[in-house]
C-alpha cells in the first residue's frame, strides 16, 4: 500500500502528521524517466482548511550519479521545503488565497489525496543537470587520467613547459641570456 495516499475520512481531527520513506517506484508516474535516487522521505502535516487541504513539509533524499568531473559515485542530498494545497474543486474565485502558494491547488476527487505526484514533481524540478562529488572536485587529469582529488601528477607543468617552448619564448630567452637571468632572480 502506498502510504502517501491519505484517506480523508480516516483523518483524525483537522490535521495529520506524516513521515514516510518511499522508493521512487512509489512516486514515479507510469512512463516517466527514472532518476538515480536514494530512498525519499516525505515528512510533514496535512491540514484541513475550510474546503481545502494543505500539506506543509519536507521532501528529502539524495540524487545519485557519477561525478561529472572525476567519475566517482556521488550522492547529493536534498531537503525541499514544500507547501501544497489540494482543492475539492478549482474555480479560481479565491485568487487572493492562492497567491500564498507557488502553485495552484491540485484538484482531488473522492476520499483520497495522493501526495506522490507532487513529491515526484518537486524532485524532478530539483534534479541537478550535473552531479559533482563536491563543488571543488579537481577531476581527472586529461593527460594521464589520474584522479586529482586523490593524487597529483606533473602533466600540467609539463604541458605548460611545452606550450612555452612551442610559442618561441624559449628561443627568445636563448637570444637574450641577460633577460632570462633577470627574470630568474
Ligand atoms: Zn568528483
Ligand atoms: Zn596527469
Amino acid at each position: 500500500m502506498n502510504e502517501l495516499r491519505i484517506r480523508l475520512s480516516a483523518l483524525s481531527g483537522l490535521s495529520t502528521q506524516l513521515s514516510v520513506e518511499v522508493s521512487q517506484e512509489d512516486l514515479r508516474p507510469e512512463g516517466a524517466t527514472a532518476l538515480d535516487l536514494a530512498p525519499v522521505t516525505v515528512k510533514g502535516a496535512l491540514e484541513a482548511v475550510e474546503d481545502a487541504y494543505i500539506f506543509r513539509g519536507v521532501v528529502s533524499g539524495a540524487f545519485r550519479g557519477s561525478c561529472d568531473r572525476c567519475l566517482e559515485r556521488a550522492e547529493l542530498p536534498f531537503a525541499l521545503e514544500v507547501l501544497w494545497s489540494f482543492g475539492d474543486e478549482v474555480d479560481g474565485s479565491s485568487e487572493s488565497d492562492e497567491k500564498a502558494f507557488d502553485t495552484a491547488p491540485v484538484a482531488y476527487s473522492g476520499d483520497e489525496i495522493d501526495l506522490a505526484p507532487k513529491a515526484w514533481e518537486e524532485i524532478v524540478l530539483a534534479a541537478p543537470a550535473k552531479v559533482l562529488c563536491r563543488s571543488d572536485c579537481a577531476g581527472l587529469c586529461p593527460e594521464c587520467g589520474r584522479n586529482l582529488n586523490a593524487e597529483s601528477c606533473d602533466c600540467e607543468v609539463r604541458a605548460a613547459d611545452e606550450a612555452r617552448a612551442n610559442s618561441g619564448f624559449a628561443d627568445l630567452a636563448d637570444l637574450f641570456p641577460e633577460l632570462k637571468k633577470k627574470t630568474e632572480d
